[in-house]
């Protein structure tokens, strides 16, 4: 699990500039955020940085909706 380098990571987002957020590290909470968004949470209020870095990075915008669909996708 990567939730302990989640938890610190998002403990550092308040001390450093959200924009600083880069691919490498989105790609890291790809399945995080894919299952919250999945979830019907709001990503933009769990993970403001997500939301920032994905407005303006499309790459990973469209590896979040990709995740998200497969992610939603019914499991019997
Ligand atoms: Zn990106």
């Amino acid at each position: 699990m990567a939730t302990d380098r989640l938890r610190y990571w998002l403990s550092t987002v308040d001390t450093t500039q959200p924009e600083e957020m880069d691919c490498d590290m989105l790609f890291e909470m790809l399945e995080v955020v894919a299952e919250a968004a999945s979830a019907g949470q709001d990503v933009s209020e769990l993970f403001p940085a997500v939301a920032i870095h994905l407005a303006h990075c499309p790459n990973c915008q469209e590896l979040v909706d990709t995740l998200v669909a497969l992610t939603a996708e019914p499991t019997f």
